[in-house]
């Protein structure tokens, strides 16, 4: 028997108690167990926010001087806080959708010999239909790898996709959207490597939840989201990082004014700037990057060890109440059991997911999202979730199971789930 009292003292504990005040939080009741498609307001992005308006309103184009490098500067502080990547590597610019496009066609323009890209099943929509969208254009061969649906792609299977030595191109996702599962970054890019392909990652799961080593893992190329473990608000614009050992070789398939050279010397033809400026296109979204930036000092000030280490004992918490609880109501875990091998949220499959979903939302106060066709995502952002917080949503959970409440809500999923 796992008592709430247990989950208290974990809290008491817990060095990083203090961040939750930190956010806001306007019902005290509901448990934001969403994994993670939008994290929570920061009380300081708020505010960087409404200060961003009025210097617009009081200084209008001319801080723009103050501004246009935003994007290189607020890559600069996720580089070294987040993502484990060296100064001038990383950007922050368009969707992480775009993004994996500009990345992936650059590498693919950069190995022009490839016959094929090497992507997984299981991975992110869209992820796959960009690959795939690319692959088309080019005639190329999209290589799905067939995994295990829970512990995700292994260094063995993306050697085996790629002992055809016929493969421009390997891309995943550090943490699966899923499942969660956590993929060895080092053993895969060596794999890539080993058969001449460049690797590109989408740390859009990982990007503050986990550490993140591109430079020590010998990631070639990067991208991912600042919405979820980076709460930097809805549509705020996501981050690309190439490795600088390659900025001279690849280049942009968007050739626009802010990767240019000189740009306000409007000259007549493209020239690309040197460094990771490059891989920007047009201009700026600045009250996003505001958002960003105050989203990144808040996770630089916790440390992303020390957020690494609540999120593995908020899961273990998770799984543990799973075991006991869920267990018997027809539920499975469908996160890797292995705390080493998964990121921030933990999944549950049931046949009934949609339903179960739906009624914690509506009837439990309960946010956690649905992942067809069977997958209940919970997320455990370690900033502002409790350990009481997993103990009161999966307790909603099973009482709500129990007493067979998911049966009485509409069967069919809603437009967003
Ligand atoms: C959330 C997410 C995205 C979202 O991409 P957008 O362009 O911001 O819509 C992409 N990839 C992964 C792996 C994600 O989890």
């Amino acid at each position: 028997m796992i008592e709430r009292a247990r989950a208290e003292a974990l809290d008491a504990a817990d060095p990083l108690a203090t961040f939750r005040e930190r956010f806001v939080h306007d019902d005290p009741g509901r448990i934001y167990v969403d994994g993670n498609s939008l994290g929570r307001l920061p009380k300081e992005t708020a505010e960087a926010l409404a200060a961003r308006a009025t210097e617009w309103g009081s200084r209008l184009v001319t801080a723009w001087s103050d501004w246009i490098d935003l994007p290189l500067s607020v890559g600069d502080l996720l580089g070294e806080a987040v993502l484990g990547a060296r100064p001038g590597e990383v950007a922050v610019a368009d969707s992480t959708t775009v993004n994996l496009y500009k990345l992936a066609a650059a590498a693919l323009d950069g190995r022009p010999g490839g016959r094929a890209i090497v992507t997984d099943r299981d991975n992110f929509p869209t992820d796959r239909y960009v690959l795939e969208g690319l692959a088309a254009a080019r005639g190329l061969e999209l290589r799905l790898l067939e995994c295990d649906p829970v512990e995700g792609p292994s260094a063995p299977d993306v050697a085996a996709a790629c002992a055809t030595r016929d493969v421009a191109l390997v891309s995943l996702s550090h943490v699966a959207y899923r499942s969660g599962a956590l993929a060895d970054m080092a053993a895969i890019s060596e794999a890539a490597h080993a058969a001449g392909a460049l690797v590109l990652w989408d740390l859009s799961h990982s990007a503050g939840s986990v550490p993140v080593r591109l430079t020590e893992t010998g990631a070639d190329l990067a991208v991912g989201c600042t919405y979820k473990y980076l709460n930097a608000g809805p549509g705020a614009p996501a981050f690309l990082y190439v490795r600088s050992e390659l900025l001279s070789e690849l280049r942009s398939p968007i050739w626009g004014w802010f990767g240019q050279r000189d740009q306000f010397a409007m000259g007549p033809v493209y020239d690309p700037e040197s460094g990771i400026a490059r891989f920007l296109a047009g201009t700026p979204p600045v009250l996003d990057l505001t958002a960003i930036e105050a989203g990144a000092r808040l996770v630089a000030e916790a440390g992303i060890k020390a957020i690494r280490v609540k999120s593995a004992a908020l899961a273990e918490l998770a799984v543990a109440l799973h075991d006991a609880w869920l267990v018997p109501l027809g539920f499975e875990l469908g996160t890797p059991r292995d705390p080493e091998r998964r990121g921030a949220h933990v999944s549950l499959r049931h046949a009934e997911a949609w339903r179960v979903c739906r009624a914690l939302i509506e009837r439990a106060n309960v946010v956690p999202d649905f992942r067809g066709p069977d997958a209940i995502r919970f997320g455990f952002p370690p900033l502002y979730t409790r350990f009481a917080d997993v103990w009161e949503a999966f307790d909603r959970l099973r009482r709500l199971v129990e007493h067979g409440e998911h049966l009485e809500v509409e069967a069919k999923p809603a437009r967003i789930t």
